[in-house]
Protein backbone atom coordinates (compact mmCIF):
# COMPACT_ATOMS: atom_id res chain seq x y z
CA UNK A 1 0.00 0.00 0.00
CA UNK A 2 1.22 3.91 -0.81
CA UNK A 3 0.80 4.98 3.17
CA UNK A 4 1.92 8.29 1.31
CA UNK A 5 -1.48 8.71 -1.15
CA UNK A 6 -3.12 11.54 1.03
CA UNK A 7 -6.54 13.28 0.33
CA UNK A 8 -7.20 16.35 1.91
CA UNK A 9 -4.19 15.51 4.25
CA UNK A 10 -4.64 11.92 5.41
CA UNK A 11 -4.08 8.74 3.52
CA UNK A 12 -6.83 6.28 2.62
CA UNK A 13 -5.85 4.22 5.75
CA UNK A 14 -6.65 7.19 8.54
CA UNK A 15 -10.05 7.85 6.24
CA UNK A 16 -10.75 4.43 6.56
CA UNK A 17 -9.90 4.29 10.33
CA UNK A 18 -12.65 7.35 10.61
CA UNK A 19 -15.49 5.95 8.99
CA UNK A 20 -15.27 3.00 10.56
CA UNK A 21 -15.18 5.16 14.10
CA UNK A 22 -17.51 7.27 12.71
CA UNK A 23 -20.18 4.55 11.77
CA UNK A 24 -19.38 3.11 15.29
CA UNK A 25 -20.70 6.32 16.61
CA UNK A 26 -23.52 6.27 14.95
CA UNK A 27 -24.57 2.71 15.72
CA UNK A 28 -23.85 4.04 19.58
CA UNK A 29 -26.39 6.95 18.98
CA UNK A 30 -28.82 5.52 17.54
CA UNK A 31 -29.15 2.61 20.40
CA UNK A 32 -28.94 5.29 22.96
CA UNK A 33 -31.74 6.71 21.51
CA UNK A 34 -33.80 3.59 20.91
CA UNK A 35 -33.15 3.49 24.54
CA UNK A 36 -34.83 6.79 25.32
CA UNK A 37 -37.37 6.42 23.53
CA UNK A 38 -38.65 2.67 24.46
CA UNK A 39 -37.69 4.13 28.39
CA UNK A 40 -40.04 7.27 27.59
CA UNK A 41 -42.82 5.31 26.08
CA UNK A 42 -42.79 2.33 29.19
CA UNK A 43 -43.15 5.49 31.56
CA UNK A 44 -45.78 6.78 29.46
CA UNK A 45 -47.71 3.43 29.50
CA UNK A 46 -47.11 3.05 33.31
CA UNK A 47 -48.27 6.43 34.03
CA UNK A 48 -51.69 5.24 32.33
CA UNK A 49 -52.09 2.67 34.41
CA UNK A 50 -51.59 3.74 37.25
CA UNK A 51 -54.07 6.81 36.87
CA UNK A 52 -56.08 4.48 35.07
CA UNK A 53 -56.06 2.55 38.44
CA UNK A 54 -56.81 5.88 40.48
CA UNK A 55 -59.81 6.48 38.52
CA UNK A 56 -60.88 3.11 39.72
CA UNK A 57 -60.52 4.24 43.15
CA UNK A 58 -61.93 6.91 42.75
CA UNK A 59 -65.14 6.38 40.92
CA UNK A 60 -65.84 3.78 43.52
CA UNK A 61 -65.44 6.05 46.56
CA UNK A 62 -66.84 9.70 46.58
CA UNK A 63 -65.12 10.90 49.34
CA UNK A 64 -61.61 10.09 47.83
CA UNK A 65 -59.37 12.57 48.65
CA UNK A 66 -58.12 13.00 45.30
CA UNK A 67 -61.29 14.56 43.99
CA UNK A 68 -61.85 18.62 43.46
CA UNK A 69 -58.21 18.09 42.37
CA UNK A 70 -56.06 18.42 39.22
CA UNK A 71 -54.98 15.38 39.69
CA UNK A 72 -58.38 13.83 40.29
CA UNK A 73 -59.47 15.66 36.83
CA UNK A 74 -55.93 14.48 34.81
CA UNK A 75 -56.78 10.50 35.83
CA UNK A 76 -60.04 11.00 33.83
CA UNK A 77 -62.66 11.98 37.11
CA UNK A 78 -65.75 13.41 35.47
CA UNK A 79 -67.02 14.26 38.65
CA UNK A 80 -68.64 18.05 39.51
CA UNK A 81 -65.79 18.45 41.94
CA UNK A 82 -63.05 17.30 40.00
CA UNK A 83 -64.50 20.01 36.94
CA UNK A 84 -64.68 22.75 38.92
CA UNK A 85 -61.21 22.18 39.86
CA UNK A 86 -59.74 22.35 36.23
CA UNK A 87 -62.39 24.90 35.83
CA UNK A 88 -60.78 26.93 39.09
CA UNK A 89 -57.11 26.32 37.51
CA UNK A 90 -58.10 27.53 33.88
CA UNK A 91 -59.34 30.60 35.18
CA UNK A 92 -56.84 30.94 37.12
CA UNK A 93 -54.20 30.33 34.72
CA UNK A 94 -55.87 32.76 31.81
CA UNK A 95 -55.95 35.45 34.24
CA UNK A 96 -52.28 35.46 34.75
CA UNK A 97 -51.72 35.18 31.29
CA UNK A 98 -53.32 37.97 30.37
ZN1 LIG B 1 -63.74 13.53 40.96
Amino acid sequence: MKEKTTFCGRTAREWALLYAAEANECERLRNELEIATRNETMRKKSQKESRAKVLEKMRKDPSDRRHGTLYGRACGCECERCRAAKRDYDARRKARNA
